[in-house]
């Protein structure tokens, strides 16, 4: 088995739809491949995390929320409510999130050296001596 197809079944796996006669062959190269064990470990993670974002049930105090502002009638249908987020769409709102926190800091850090550079020129400008680069 190659790695490639390793995690594709760890995928597979993890969403309980992996059939019982590949999973000798997956967990014997697992026992073999560090880089297979840990890509295992690390999705494994992500998983965990999605499961607990989907059986979430609408916490109470949102519920009593809704009950408050006159919506009791649908409460019965807010505490059958599920989070339901796909593995997919979670790992691309993670990574749309991730995309999102790099896009903030670094344009974040364009605009500290723009305002840096404006507030040098403005300093310049106000300086009261030539200093000899003119000219
Ligand atoms: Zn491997």
């Amino acid at each position: 088995m190659n790695c490639r197809t390793s995690k594709e079944q760890i995928s597979q796996f993890l969403d309980n739809e992996l059939p019982k006669e590949l999973l000798q062959p997956l967990f014997q190269h697992l026992g073999g491949c560090e880089e297979c064990r840990n890509f295992f470990v690390q999705t494994k993670a992500v998983y965990d995390v999605v499961k607990k974002l989907e059986y979430a049930d609408v916490p109470k105090e949102v519920d009593e929320k809704f009950s408050v502002l006159g919506m009791g009638g649908k409460k019965s249908s807010l505490m059958n409510r599920k989070f339901t987020v796909s593995v997919s769409t979670a790992l691309y709102s993670i990574g749309a999130f991730i995309g999102l926190l790099l896009f903030i800091y670094i344009s974040g850090t364009i605009q500290e050296k723009q305002i840096a550079e404006q507030y040098r020129q403005t300093v310049n400008l106000s300086l009261p001596y030539d200093t000899g680069l003119s000219n």
